[in-house]
């Protein structure tokens, strides 16, 4: 029986892992689990799991008075002490936006195995996770369906004999269609193959979302910038590719279910002992071509921000965040996130190898003048 702490288990990533959970009682207990604003959905996962622990954004007692068999925790030191929780030997991470920063770190320093689809605490401060990782000897395993492929297919590999990666992009919904004044959030939250939380929708949409995953990437499997493609495939069946060193592309292919990479990061180095939905052949057509960068200029600024590195990458997920999040509350729009993303990135000054604090003391700096810039 592995013993799990989930975060973000409100969320979209957090009801995936659930139905994992569910699938498999002889093999996974939740132990413990994060929720945040929806008190409701909470609820509902301590009825059904009986996690012994529980942290939730702020005390709240009328709540946590139903459950006099429930530890609660609030905040963000109680996610941390939720990470640190000696009964699980696994952390699964699906908090979105930086606030799984401290909680990844906690769960790696406690010595936990780390299923991660929290992929800006990597993009801000992916030298210090991948240090620590090492450092304490933790596996860390993408749950991200892209990378969680190339994990996937970089196991069947030796090392010195892959020539580079790929990452597939749907495109979003704006791929085909031009983006002007008149986008409105529906249209932009009317994401073709997957479905996701509503920051992450919008970034798929700019492909800020692929130019951060190009940034994990680079983290995640110690590859430079220049061995990691991103190609856009409508159908979003091919997720993730690996070319080697012979020049043959390796592809691992799959229905667009998020469930899908969360089991196998869940049962890894296993397989899981049922069946995913299965991609059959006949039929489906397959379709490749390359990102287009004048229209989808984030996806290049990331690219620069990860080359430059620093302090860079986690100005740009400060900038984006505080953008997207104006244009989701219906203060900016869409069509001028990229232009507003690079203005609050001029002027940054890098810091080479910054620690943690610099890191989100930068990151407090980029919210602040971009909030300005915005005019919130
Ligand atoms: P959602 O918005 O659906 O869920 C976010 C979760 O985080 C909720 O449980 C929410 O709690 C919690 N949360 C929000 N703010 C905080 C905070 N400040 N502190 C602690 N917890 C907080 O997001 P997704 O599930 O879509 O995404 C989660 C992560 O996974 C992101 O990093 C995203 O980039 C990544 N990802 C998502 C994919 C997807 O298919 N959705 C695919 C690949 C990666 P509550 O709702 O209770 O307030
Ligand atoms: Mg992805």
């Amino acid at each position: 029986m592995e013993r799990l702490v989930l975060f973000g288990a409100t969320g979209s990533i957090g009801g995936s892992a659930l139905d994992v959970i569910r699938k498999f009682p002889e093999r996974f207990e939740l132990a413990g689990v994060s929720g945040w604003g929806n008190i409701p959905r909470l609820a509902e996962i301590i009825g059904e799991f009986r996690p012994k622990v529980v942290c939730l954004r702020e005390e709240n007692p009328d709540f946590t008075a139903g459950y006099p068999d429930v530890e609660f925790l609030s905040g963000g030191g109680g996610l941390e002490d939720l990470a640190a929780l000696d009964d699980a030997d696994t952390a699964i991470m699906a908090i979105a936006g930086t606030a799984g920063l401290y909680p990844s770190l906690a769960a790696i320093r406690s010595g936990k195995r780390l299923l991660t689809a929290n992929k800006e605490s990597i993009v801000c401060a992916g030298d210090i996770i991948m240090r620590e990782a090492a450092a304490y000897g933790n596996e860390l395993i993408p749950l991200d369906s892209e990378h969680n492929a190339v994990f996937n297919l970089l196991t069947r590999f030796d090392p010195g004999t892959v020539a580079e990666i790929t990452l597939t992009a749907s495109g979003g919904p704006f791929r085909d269609k031009p983006v002007d004044d008149s986008v409105t959030l529906e249209q932009v939250l009317d994401h073709p193959t997957w479905e996701m939380g509503q920051y992450i929708t919008v970034n798929s949409a700019t492909l800020m979302n692929k130019g951060f995953e190009v940034i994990e990437a680079h983290h995640l499997f110690g590859m430079g910038y220049d061995q990691i493609k991103v190609v856009i495939h409508p159908q979003s069946l091919v997720h993730g590719m690996v070319r080697g060193s012979d020049g043959t592309l390796y592809m691992s292919a799959s229905p667009s279910d998020m469930r899908i990479p969360i089991s196998l990061a869940m049962f890894f180095p296993e397989t899981p002992p049922e069946t995913n939905p299965k991609l059959e052949l006949p039929g489906v057509s397959l379709d490749f071509r390359e990102p287009d960068l004048e229209r989808f200029p984030l996806l290049k600024l990331a690219y620069d921000a990860g080359r430059e590195g620093g302090v860079m990458p986690a100005s740009l997920n400060a900038a984006n965040e505080t953008v997207v999040n104006a244009f989701l509350e219906g203060k900016v729009r869409f069509d001028k996130i990229p232009e507003l993303v690079m203005k609050a990135l001029d002027g940054v000054a890098n810091v080479p190898t910054p620690d943690l604090e610099t890191i989100m003391e930068t990151d407090w700096r980029v919210r602040v003048r971009c909030g300005e810039l915005i005019g919130l």
